[in-house]
């Protein structure tokens, strides 16, 4: 980080200590009066004890739970009495400060937005201090007015009223900016990306920065940049097969066995896993390095899981009389399975250079199964196996999903239009829509072929034709 950046953030950083001053005039006041009486004082602090930092850098307040305990009642009375003119000072004091306070945290805020995309990581981090050391300053600056209150009574009500008025805005604004300053952060472009988050330069602007907290991803949702459309697409896709599954599971119109509906679940597990990993890894990828990296692998496990998960159902009914078929099937494409998700484990395999590889091995991978739709359709005719065996929205299924995946190895159309799909219509948005209108191809072509089952009953010795 630019080193002269980085003294200016402490400067502003250590500056609004200002309890600490607040906290000192409070105890010259207060050893005017008696020893008793600062000790008091320093009780009735809600707890919040200014210690004096190791470094320049801020440190956390520390409660002490047993003098939180003191009641204030014990403390009154023992609490000096201030004169007119030294409520003056004081209110003075509290309002100066209290600008003062706030001029730092709005000077705080260009700065934070300053450097937010660029070193998020570190302006998060003195955001976080700042915010902590500023609402200390406010809370030591209302505890004060409390003080001048308890112990003024006599002095007269608008004059106190006003102290209250002045610390209860000054708590209110400053905490507001403090969470502002937290909150904030812009988009950048793509060349001020770290290492690990540069996957695809055809996107030129919008890309989200480092964000080092879960909360912040997920509240990312509702922002719009490179990932928004990725995020959603598979979030409403991951919903809307939450709800068919369950509408499957307990409408009563079906006439399907609980083993035919296991079978279908089967692959609605393998949506909702895809769509809803997808999802998640779109929302955190930004997080840092290493969850990122969890999560892409997660992303590719998912992929996998809906590859199998397709294939259950389909090769169920597609070879429902020819068991030893149905059986070999199955485990070659649940070894194949097993040997997507680990080679989709290795870090390599998740870098942008290896984007053309990942999109063949899970294209391979569905595309083993023309093996068996030609084996259905040499056994039962080609025609029959239109109807038997939705050999049609079979067909449509693989022509979303590799169409799909070759726009996204490809990286089309951002290729040829550099900067002009950063936020909508980018490659990986367009894959994630055929995704999920693949599978719901599937679902369709699936749901024939059970419904044929159904209407010509169990196997008979011949194969069977319509
Ligand atoms: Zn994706």
């Amino acid at each position: 980080m630019d080193k002269l950046k980085i003294k200016e953030m402490e400067d502003l950083t250590s500056s609004p200590v200002d309890a600490r001053l607040l906290k000192s005039k409070l105890e010259k006041l207060a050893e005017n009066d008696s020893p008793e009486s600062r000790d008091s004082i320093l009780r009735r602090r809600r707890g919040v004890t200014f210690s004096e930092p190791a470094s320049h850098q801020p440190q956390p307040n520390i409660k002490n739970e047993s003098e939180e305990k003191v009641p204030r009642k014990q403390s009154k009375s023992r609490t000096p009495s201030f004169s007119s003119a030294e409520l003056d000072r004081i209110m003075t004091d509290v309002k100066a400060r209290a600008e003062e306070m706030m001029g730092n945290a709005g000077a705080f805020v260009g700065k934070a937005n300053e450097l937010a995309c660029n070193y998020w990581n570190e302006a998060s981090g003195q955001a976080g201090d700042i915010a902590r050391y500023v609402k200390e300053g406010a809370e030591a600056a209302r505890d004060l007015a409390g003080d001048v209150v308890a112990s003024t009574k006599e002095h007269g009500k608008e004059l106190v009223s006003k102290v209250i008025e002045t610390s209860e805005q000054t708590v209110e604004t400053v905490v507001e900016t403090a969470k502002f300053v937290w909150e904030q952060w812009k988009v950048c472009d793509f060349k001020s990306l770290p290492d690990w988050l540069q996957d695809n330069d055809y996107l030129h602007l919008g890309h989200r920065p480092p964000l080092p907290s879960f909360k912040e991803c997920f509240r990312s949702i509702f922002r719009i940049h490179t990932e928004t459309g990725n995020i959603w697409t598979h979030l409403i896709g991951c919903l809307m097969f939450i709800m068919v599954t369950t509408y499957f599971w307990v409408r009563t119109d079906l006439v399907f066995d609980t083993k035919e509906k296991i079978i279908f679940t089967f692959f609605f597990v393998g949506a909702i896993g895809c769509l809803g990993l997808s999802f998640t890894f779109h929302t955190v990828s930004c997080h840092s390095e290493t969850v990122g990296k969890f999560f892409s692998k997660l992303d590719y496990v998912g992929i996998t899981l809906l590859i199998v998960g397709s294939f259950v159902p389909w090769l169920y009914y597609g070879f429902y009389c020819e068991y030893l078929a149905y059986v070999i099937y199955l485990s070659l494409v649940i070894t194949l399975g097993v040997a997507s998700m680990i080679v989709s484990l290795f870090d390599q395999f998740s870098q942008p250079e290896y984007r053309s590889i990942r999109a063949s091995v899970f294209i391979c991978f569905g595309a083993t199964g023309v093996i068996p739709a030609i084996h259905s359709a040499v056994s039962m005719g080609w025609l029959n196996s239109i109807y038997q065996a939705s050999l049609g929205w079979i067909i449509l299924m693989g022509v979303l999903y590799i169409g799909g995946a070759v726009l996204y190895a490809l990286r089309i159309p951002e290729r040829f239009y550099p900067g002009k799909c950063d936020i909508w219509f980018h490659s990986h948005q367009i894959f994630h829509v055929l995704v999920i209108c693949a599978a719901f191809v599937h679902y369709h072509g699936i749901s024939e072929m059970a419904v044929y089952r159904m209407s010509v009953g169990e196997c008979t010795s011949e194969v069977e034709v319509s």
